[in-house]
């Protein structure tokens, strides 16, 4: 397979095609539900992986996005989960870190079946499986058109990949964290909408109306970091399809926090 874009710069690719993206370098914030089937008990549904892989191959190849991707585990094992039972919690967030990995290489599986290369960086060293994560191969790869995938969170317990996304997209210099929601939220709302059906959706709120108002989007330590290095968060359904496109579009969909 050859690498696509790997003889032209990335600000060649931004002209691409005939639309102009808003945003250019992007870390997708993915949560490993997304990737559950809903129907039926598998952890990882084949079919919704393609479609998101197809949607984040389109961006990267048709609007000239450079994606990177935030993977994470929570259909496989959250650290929490065992924390709870009385497992040590940094062992427990440890299998939640292995999970990202399964989830990452599924997710690279489905873009390089599409033709779209991909590379998969760990913050755990597993040399045989995909590389380390380096953030300047990292952003060498994003401009020759791979697509990134983080797997292993930061490497370290105690988070979930809210945080890291976050880290990730200001080491890589990414204009945004996109936040995908798989639950039906399409976005921040003053109330959960689930609970509330006089809850509505903000376009934009500030990281302080966030914080004060406690809207749980993101984890707080995900937030205030977005806030201190000025990165915006696009919380938005990535399980509609055509919205990471739009998203990417700068359309109207779901809310953004800057
Ligand atoms: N995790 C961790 N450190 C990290 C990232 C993830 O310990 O830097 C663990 C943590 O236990 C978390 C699990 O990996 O619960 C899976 O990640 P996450 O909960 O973010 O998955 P998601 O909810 O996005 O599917």
């Amino acid at each position: 397979m050859t690498d696509r874009g790997q003889a032209v710069g990335a600000s060649d690719r931004r002209s691409v095609g005939e639309v102009t993206p808003r945003w250019h370098r992007v870390v997708l914030k993915l949560s490993g539900e997304a990737f559950a089937s809903s129907s039926s008990d598998d952890t990882i549904d084949a079919h919704t992986v393609e479609r998101i892989a197809a949607e984040i191959a389109e961006a990267s190849s048709e609007l000239g996005v450079e994606v990177s991707v935030m993977i994470g585990g929570g259909n496989i094992w959250r650290g929490q989960t065992g924390a709870g039972e009385g497992m040590d919690r940094a062992t427990s967030d440890t299998m939640g870190m292995l999970g990202t990995v399964i989830n990452a290489l599924a997710l690279q599986d489905a873009l390089e079946r599409l033709g779209q290369p991909t590379r998969v960086m760990s913050a755990i060293a597993m040399s045989e499986v995909c590389e380390p994560y380096i953030r300047r191969r990292a952003v060498r790869h994003l401009e020759k058109g791979r697509v990134v995938v983080f797997a292993a969170g930061m490497g370290r317990p105690f988070f979930t990949t809210d945080t890291p996304a976050a880290l990730r997209a200001a080491e890589i210099e990414a204009e945004i964290v996109m936040k995908g929601t798989h639950s039906g939220v399409d976005g921040v709302y003053s109330a959960d909408p689930r609970m509330d059906p006089a809850a509505t959706r903000y376009d934009e709120v500030s990281f302080m109306d966030v914080v004060a108002k406690d809207l749980r989007v993101m984890d707080l330590t995900a937030i205030t970091f977005c806030k201190d290095n000025n990165l915006p968060i696009l919380v938005f359904d990535v399980m509609t399809s055509g919205n990471i496109r739009s998203a990417l579009l700068g359309e109207k969909i779901g809310t953004l926090i800057q």
